[in-house]
């Protein structure tokens, strides 16, 4: 069975194909395939024009399993900070005026937090995963990554915001904020094992058993 990940991004469809070929309850099921949207049959991507993650990420998954005929998931994330209001939320991606500027976006949240003090300087990464049916039954799950916001760019691994984000597991390891790693400064190896992408997509696992039973 073939499963069609809706997007474009190289690691989120390495990540969910280590999920899938790592997870106990799928190794018996075997013959899974998942497949990007390269290489499916092409359609028009539609507008993520949702209001929250959710939103965006059925707006993907439905019109993938509309346009392939394949069991389809598709991620939406971003920057929650509670100080904004759960913003920069859905507008990550473009939150300085022009999408995927990473180093203009990260500018203008810490020049918008420069006045705020340490102990309100928490935040998450949040990533909503939908999965949909071609027969129109959907399932959407969310993952978490709970982290403070630095006042200076750390580390020059990861993308996005991964510069300016400390898990709270950094920091109750490094015993302060100021010897904790950024995500920018872990191995992909163990990013994936802590973000929430990864939290997410493992909550699809029963559902992807139960599809391929
Ligand atoms: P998308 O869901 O891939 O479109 O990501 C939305 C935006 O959220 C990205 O452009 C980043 O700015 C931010 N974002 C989402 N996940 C991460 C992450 O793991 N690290 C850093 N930034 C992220």
């Amino acid at each position: 069975m073939q499963i069609l990940v809706a997007s474009n991004n190289p690691k989120k469809l390495a990540e969910l194909r280590k999920i899938v070929a790592e997870a106990p309850e799928l190794v018996d099921l075997a013959d899974v395939e998942v497949i990007g949207t390269t290489d499916a049959p092409a359609y028009e991507e539609p507008v993520e024009d949702g209001r929250t993650f959710a939103d965006n990420a059925l707006i993907k998954a439905r019109a993938g399993a509309k346009n392939t005929g394949l069991v389809t998931i598709a991620d939406d994330s971003g920057l929650a900070v509670d100080e904004l209001a759960g913003m920069p939320g859905v507008l990550s991606a473009r939150w300085c005026g022009e999408h995927g500027n990473d180093a203009a976006n990260n500018a203008l949240l810490l020049a918008q937090l420069a006045d705020v003090p340490d102990e309100r300087r928490s935040c998450a990464f949040v990533s909503v995963c939908a999965l949909v049916t071609p027969d129109g039954a959907e399932h959407v799950v969310e993952g978490r990554w709970e982290g403070q916001l630095l006042r200076s760019p750390r580390g020059e691994n990861g993308f996005g915001y991964d510069p300016l984000f400390v898990p709270e597991a950094e920091i109750a390891q490094a015993g302060g904020i100021e010897q904790a790693r950024s995500s920018a400064q872990l191995s992909p190896e163990e990013k994936n094992a802590a973000s929430h992408r990864g939290k997410a997509l493992a909550q699809l696992v029963p559902t992807l058993a139960e599809l391929l039973r």
